[in-house]
């Protein structure tokens, strides 16, 4: 087993960041120049780390695989970024943000970082405001906040429900910025296929231009991933259509080590499933908990429309389960208790894989016109989605796969365990533990472009200021653009009889049954089982239609489900490895008498971090030790 050396500097909690960003190694204007860095992904993390990066004199080339950096999935988000600004005086402050992360995560995610991410997150908010981003601001004019999950205090700024797509726009502007100033040179259309490695050093990448199917080589001394979460391995969830592991999963091929696979957030409050042709589920944000009420029936299995249930049939279940947190629990405790009420015969809809979130009582204190000013854009997608009209009747929502707290693994400098490739923003495990709260994710990607990567990059390239240009004529840059074309031509000569989507679909499938909400010993082993059998069937009857030298959507996303399938099996292995519950990760084995996650602190208080060896060796699990000196750790109790 590999001991992984985490970097994190020495000295109290509340100064590591401060006297690290006054004793790291710089490099100097004139050598910043010579330098060259790939980020790959342009969502926040990826937006915000290239135009910092460039601003400070770095040579950036960006690349995204869609037509425009504003369509990265980071558009989708909605509810809010997190800040400890204590803009409303309720007490909030940096050290309570750091304890709610930390417990939120349930004691699986490092302290240093938190309490770095923490810090910052009050520059994010100057920035963003100062980029333009249009937050929503009390009547007097000062920025506006509400309150997530697993909190207390209101520390969120948001612009209604469309929180992500105000920040990438602030992002993207200032990306712009620097393309046309020749600091940033975009590539859109462009995925990364495989990382190139020469003397165990990141010192390139092969991207395959979409549109014209050319296989290309761009060489750098630093390559940065952006490339965001791996939810749709569940084939259904709230991310976008094109998120993918790919990227990651090629650098973890190629030594990157993969850390804590199996933490994956399912979101409470989602559109329910509603049909087999299904290939998208659809967030209702956890912000709509700040004033919708969650319930169902105290009967069970009762037939009657919601405004026909009086007030003592209606069972507030978390309300009466948590009362000090009530609605906004976090969102591990509040999909198990969503799922307990269904499975228990109480659920509502057709299917009864339903819960109601009801605004009645919102509407009855604020009116109507106060409720649409903070949701209205979710309460219209909600009513075009489903045609029920949310501010007469109640939501009906269930938990979807929303996010993935694993990822590559990266030290306190953000680097893999592959020398000068890093990992930001959802791509990386980092901050999160074993379940993020709501609005953190946002608040570390951009944490991890503006304010932290530009520092710690700087550390590993002071010492690279010596390397020329690297030539792309190099024989590593040869055995990754062969091995990219093979695949490839071997997903198109396959010429089987099963669609990429059918075998997206039964991946999915195998990982919600198996890997879903709840796990134990016996479904993941038959899990590993059909994993298998599905990797052997997927490459011998895979129909990949079309031709590589042109645009070729299914060929794309046959390289993609490709490495899903194996992304799925370690995860399942991940999952086994755990014997314990923490967080998302709820393994029915393991917990306490009244449901909840019992996590065991004795023998698994690590990251685990997973390194490839070959495709037919299990991967080998490597252990980051976890020691928490400012908290202590306790049971998680929301109540
Ligand atoms: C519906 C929804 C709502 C959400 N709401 C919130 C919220 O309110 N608050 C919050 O904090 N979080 C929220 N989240 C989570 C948050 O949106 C994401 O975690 C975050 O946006 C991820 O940002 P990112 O920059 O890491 O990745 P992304 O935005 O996913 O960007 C990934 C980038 O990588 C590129 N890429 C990927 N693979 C390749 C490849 N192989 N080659 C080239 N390019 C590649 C893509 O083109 C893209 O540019 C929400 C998530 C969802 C699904």
């Amino acid at each position: 087993m590999k001991i992984l050396d985490n970097k994190i500097p020495s000295g109290p909690l509340a100064q590591k960041w401060e006297h690290y960003k006054s004793s790291v190694p710089l490099v100097s204007p004139a050598n910043k120049r010579k330098l060259d860095i790939i980020v790959i992904g342009t969502g926040l993390a990826g937006a915000s780390a290239a135009s910092s990066l460039a601003e400070l004199g770095y040579n950036v080339k960006a690349f995204c695989f869609q037509d425009s950096p504003r369509r990265a999935h980071s558009i989708a988000a909605q509810g809010g970024i997190n800040a400890a600004k204590n803009y409303q005086n309720d007490g909030d402050s940096t050290y309570r943000l750091f304890y709610d992360t930390i417990k939120g995560g349930d004691y699986r995610a490092r302290e240093a970082n938190v309490y770095r991410l923490a810090e910052v997150s009050a520059n994010i908010i100057d920035q963003c405001v100062a980029q333009g981003v249009p937050f929503a601001r009390e009547y007097g004019g000062t920025l506006d906040n509400r309150s997530f999950g697993g909190v207390q205090v209101s520390r969120t700024f948001y612009a209604r429900g469309q929180t992500g797509q105000q920040l990438l726009l602030g992002a993207y502007s200032a990306l712009s910025r620097q393309i046309a100033s020749g600091g940033v040179k975009m590539y859109n259309r462009h995925e990364m296929l495989d990382i190139v490695t020469i003397n165990n050093k990141a010192r390139g990448i092969i991207v395959r231009d979409l549109v014209s199917g050319v296989y290309e080589r761009h060489s750098a001394h630093a390559v940065v991933l952006a490339t965001g979460g791996y939810g749709n391995v569940f084939y259904l969830s709230t991310n976008a259509m094109g998120s993918n592991i790919t990227a990651a999963w090629k650098a973890h091929k190629k030594g990157a080590m993969f850390a804590n696979p199996c933490f994956t957030q399912i979101h409470p409050t989602c559109i329910p499933v509603s049909g087999e042709y299904q290939s998208k589920l659809t967030l209702m944000s956890e912000s709509l908990r700040n004033d919708g009420r969650i319930w169902v029936p105290k009967k069970s299995s009762d037939q009657r429309i919601p405004e026909d249930i009086p007030e003592d049939e209606r069972d507030y279940y978390l309300e009466r389960k948590y009362p000090s947190f009530g609605n906004l629990v976090p969102r591990d405790v509040a999909s198990r208790a969503a799922k307990d009420r269904c499975d228990a015969g109480f659920g509502v809809g057709e299917t009864g894989l339903a819960v109601y979130l009801d605004f009645k009582d919102a509407i009855k204190r604020l009116g109507e016109d106060a409720v649409r000013s903070r949701y209205g854009n979710l309460f219209t997608m909600y009513e075009k989605i489903t045609g029920d009209n949310p501010y007469k009747s109640p939501m009906r929502i269930y938990p979807a796969v929303h996010y993935t707290m694993g990822g590559l693994w990266v030290d306190y400098n953000l680097m893999t365990t592959i020398p000068g490739l890093y990992a930001i923003g959802e791509c990386n495990f980092s901050d999160h533990g074993a379940n993020r709260l709501g609005a953190s994710a946002l608040m570390q990607g951009l944490a991890d472009g503006y304010f932290i990567l530009p520092y710690t990059i700087g550390k590993y390239l002071a010492n690279e200021i010596q390397s020329e240009s690297i030539s792309t004529d190099h024989e590593e840059f040869d055995k990754a653009e062969k091995h990219s074309r093979d695949i490839n031509q071997k997903l198109l000569n396959n010429k089987g009889l099963k669609s990429v989507e059918s075998f997206h679909r039964e991946l999915g499938q195998i990982m919600w049954n198996y890997c879903g909400m709840a796990r134990n010993k016996e479904g993941l082993l038959e899990a590993v089982d059909k994993i298998k059998k599905l990797k052997q069937d997927f490459w011998e009857n895979i129909c990949v239609t079309g031709k590589s030298n042109i645009i070729n959507p299914e060929l794309e996303k046959a390289g993609r489900v490709a490495d899903f399938i194996e992304l799925g099996e370690l995860m399942i292995y991940d999952a086994l490895n755990r014997e314990e519950s923490c967080g998302g990760h709820f393994r029915e084995e393991h917990q306490t008498s009244d449901g909840e996650a019992r996590r065991d602190d004795n023998n698994f208080s690590f990251v685990s971090a997973w390194e490839y060896i070959d495709k037919e060796t299990k991967q080998k699990l490597n252990k980051e030790k976890l020691t928490f000196d400012e908290v202590n750790l306790t049971q998680r109790s929301y109540k």
